[in-house]
């Protein structure tokens, strides 16, 4: 069995359509028959929320297994949708961070247990695991850069997102410097876009500008369907298949195993 593709989703700014890509990404892949793992490592948990699992229901979390407490196999949870599992997170995530500080290993804590886990009998099937990040570069986002091969960073069109890519876009760089050379930016995805905003389109074009094709083709538009969906523990693809968010996120999908299939060709 080949190895799983590890993807981060990333960016440091809070509200930004991290989760809501992670979830209707994953569940996209899912339904295209992918073995997809979402690993929820936001202590707010949306994640868990997002795909029903509410916090009385979370048994072991992302922070037992990086504590290393617990194997990444007691996390894994099944979700409603067939061909994705999750591992929940919990609010004690917060407290990794300073709990972390002289641990071992301390940046490779979510490789090490994605290792083990995806060579075990259990996890032996999972061709994608997707990381939901918190919204910092700290200690959580770095094990999830330590563990990818790759970053998709979902950016808000509007004023200083340019700021805040060149940052996470720095912080990738020095991954890949000291502890994980094998990882890349496969893409930005521009989400909550709204065509009829002046600034929007602005943003958009110097986005695109600077980045080129590492800026999906896809776009996510500003879609109330696709803000209802949590609330009733669902991805919006489920909740309304139809709405254009869903249909964005399903093109999307088809934009990144379309990026994958390329690398690994040319690889
Ligand atoms: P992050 O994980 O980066 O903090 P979220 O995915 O939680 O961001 O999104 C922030 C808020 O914006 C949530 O309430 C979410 O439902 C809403 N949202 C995300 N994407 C869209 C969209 N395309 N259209 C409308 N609302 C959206
Ligand atoms: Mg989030």
């Amino acid at each position: 069995m080949a190895n799983p593709r590890i993807i981060s989703i990333a960016n440091q700014k809070g509200g930004v359509g991290k989760t809501t890509t992670a979830i209707n990404l994953s569940t996209a892949l899912a339904a295209v028959g992918e073995k997809v793992l979402l690993i929820d490592l936001d202590p707010q948990g949306n994640a868990s929320t997002g795909l029903g699992i509410s916090a009385a229901e979370r048994g072991v979390t992302t922070y037992d297994v990086l504590s290393g407490e617990y194997r990444m196999e007691a996390a894994v949870t099944e979700t409603d949708i067939p061909g994705l599992v999750l591992a929940p997170a919990g609010v004690d995530l917060a407290g990794a961070e300073i709990e972390l500080i002289d641990a071992d290993r301390r940046h490779f804590r979510l490789k090490d247990a994605l290792e083990d886990y995806t060579s075990s009998e259990k996890g032996a099937d999972i061709t994608y695991v997707l990381v939901d990040c918190p919204p910092s570069l700290s200690l959580l986002t770095i094990n999830a850069l330590a563990s990818s091969d790759a970053v998709i960073i979902p950016l808000q069109c509007e004023f200083f997102a340019l700021e805040g890519l060149s940052q996470i876009l720095r912080t990738i760089d020095t991954v890949r410097a000291r502890i994980n050379p094998m990882i890349e930016l496969q893409g930005v995805v521009l989400t909550m876009h709204d065509r009829r905003n002046n600034l929007t389109n602005q943003v958009e074009d110097d986005v695109r500008g600077h980045l080129g094709d590492k800026v999906y083709r896809t776009v996510i538009p500003r879609n109330v369907r696709i803000s209802e969906a949590p609330s009733h523990g669902k991805p919006a693809l489920l909740y309304d298949l139809k709405c254009p968010g869903s249909q964005a996120y399903i093109q999307l999908a088809s934009e990144v195993i379309q990026r994958e299939r390329s690398r690994a060709k040319a690889a």
